[in-house]
């Protein structure tokens, strides 16, 4: 499977080439930064810590796409919508973990979905993709008197907030209760907010030093407390799931995936 890479020289890029170097399977088709990138012109390998591999990171998306079975997208919603429209144009599956993106980025990679293979997660990790359906289930069992907040916290760089995976744990705590989580959701509370709403599911987000990320979902009434949590310890568990996604989605019909379907959850 020949596998390009977009945003290569990121803290991700840099770990799917390594990945995708070390998977059976997978060529390395390519890789591709924004134009005036520091990393162009130099060997893929090198650039990841690696013996050189004989493919240099260029800023040719369309060639990429052109060389590829499937691209690897961890880049920035405005980047990856413009791959998911290359993506539609040639037919290449792309495997989008960008976070951030907004109602109307989503709806550009649901079109393009119908043209090509697309799996988008906000988390590629096995561990998260378990823990969405617990929550899930959980809130299900639990009533209304218990308060579901979500607590997350990154490294200093991260630029969105509260983090994909966040979201995505009080969508599924959401589903659990049959609401949308964009009628309840409170991810902001500063000075007088007055009481807690029943029902409201509640984000906090912290950030600092090289956390790759920890989330936990909490679930709590009166004297009694639940909480779920997941810690990513490295970048690596994320580029294993998408390679691994990356290697599933050309096999499949056009249309927009999960990570629950590449892992058949
Ligand atoms: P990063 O800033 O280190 O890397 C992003 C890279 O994309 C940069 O090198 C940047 O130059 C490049 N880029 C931007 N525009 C481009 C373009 N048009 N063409 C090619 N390259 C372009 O960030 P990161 O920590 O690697 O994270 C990237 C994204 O992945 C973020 O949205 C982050 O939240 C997300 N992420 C998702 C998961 C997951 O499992 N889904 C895990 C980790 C990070």
């Amino acid at each position: 499977m020949r596998v390009g890479i977009v945003g290569c020289g990121g803290r991700m890029g840099l770990m799917l080439v390594r990945e995708v170097a070390a998977t059976p399977g997978a060529i390395l088709a390519g890789g591709t930064e924004r134009p005036g990138a520091a990393g162009l012109g130099r060997d893929l390998g090198t650039l990841a810590g690696l013996d050189p591999l004989g493919v240099a990171a260029s800023d040719d998306a369309a060639a990429l796409f052109a060389a590829s079975d499937v691209v690897i997208d961890f880049t920035a919603p405005a980047a990856t919508v413009g791959h998911a429209t290359l993506a539609a144009e040639t037919g290449t599956a792309l495997v989008v973990g960008t976070t951030g993106l907004s109602a109307a980025d989503h709806a550009a990679l649901a079109e393009a979905a119908s043209r090509a293979p697309l799996v988008l997660s906000a988390n590629f990790s096995l561990g998260v993709n378990l823990l969405l359906g617990l929550v899930r289930k959980v809130a299900a069992t639990l009533g209304d008197d218990w308060d579901i907040e979500v607590l997350e916290m990154h490294h200093r760089h991260k630029v969105d907030a509260p983090s994909g995976t966040a979201l995505a744990l009080g969508r599924a705590a959401a589903a659990g209760r049959a609401v949308d989580l964009d009628a309840v959701k409170d991810t902001v509370r500063d000075g007088h907010t007055g009481a807690r709403v029943p029902g409201h599911i509640g984000f906090a987000t912290l950030r600092g030093g090289d956390v790759v990320g920890d989330h936990t979902v909490l679930f709590a009434t009166e004297a009694e407390r639940i909480e779920l949590t997941h810690k990513a310890g490295s970048r690596a568990i994320f580029a294993r799931g998408a390679v691994r996604a990356a290697l599933w989605a050309p096999t499949q019909p056009p249309g927009l995936y999960g990570m629950e379907h590449v892992l058949g959850l």
